[in-house]
């Protein structure tokens, strides 16, 4: 009994340290993307909640689910053919629509409850500048989640002035920075008070210093 309870002692304890040593799952692998562009937005604003930026904006994917209004098709954008997806047929603005209707919420809501609605409409915001949300169709696994992973990696990294393709469709850093200053503009019941860097080390090494805080 003694050694039975031991060998479960171990069993237990070898299955605590593989769950650190495992990936974790990319259930949405936009998440880290959507959460740094939210508190760099908060940032700017001076917003008090940016602890919470990351997880209210990734609300729509991970709460909401409602893929279906994660995409904007616009016929006046240019969409070259390809073999690897299909241009849309008609102007379709669902996630633009989404923004505005969080924007308008916020806008009407104070403190942390306004912040919640803007992190929320930026996820609608920043799904409009992906390609792969403006047209069908696509080759799922081999561009539209590829192009997703390998820059949420990026945003992860930190890294800056960085250009990354998938399927011949590219973007780059200089392009979330303009993006940013996009949305920005468009929250016009707050004063903004500064441009912080995008990838801000001091922020991203926050785990960092504490472990080094501690040698
Ligand atoms: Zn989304």
């Amino acid at each position: 009994m003694t050694n039975k309870s031991h060998i479960m002692k171990k069993v237990i304890f070898y299955l605590f340290i593989l769950m650190f040593l495992l990936p974790t799952p990319t259930f949405a692998w936009w998440n880290n993307t959507h959460g740094a562009l939210a508190e760099k937005v908060c940032m700017d604003f001076n917003c008090s909640c940016v602890l919470n930026m990351t997880e209210w904006a990734n609300i729509p994917d991970a709460v909401f689910k409602n893929m279906i209004n994660h995409h904007d098709y616009n016929l006046s954008d240019s969409c070259p053919t390809s073999s690897e997806w299909k241009c849309p047929t008609k102007n379709d603005f669902k996630a633009s629509k989404k923004m505005n209707e969080y924007l308008k919420s916020a806008s009407i809501k104070t403190g942390c409850d306004r912040w919640k609605d803007i992190a929320i409409a930026s996820h609608y915001f920043f799904d409009t500048k992906v390609f792969w949300h403006n047209v069908q169709n696509e080759n799922y696994f081999k561009c539209h989640k590829a192009f997703e992973e390998k820059v949420n990696d990026i945003f992860v990294s930190g890294r800056i002035g960085w250009t990354e393709c998938a399927c011949g469709v590219c973007v780059s850093y200089d392009e979330f920075e303009l993006w940013v200053l996009e949305f920005e503009e468009k929250i016009d019941f707050e004063d903004k008070l500064r441009d912080v860097s995008l990838f801000d080390e001091s922020k991203d090494s926050g785990i960092i210093q504490l472990i080094l805080n501690f040698i």
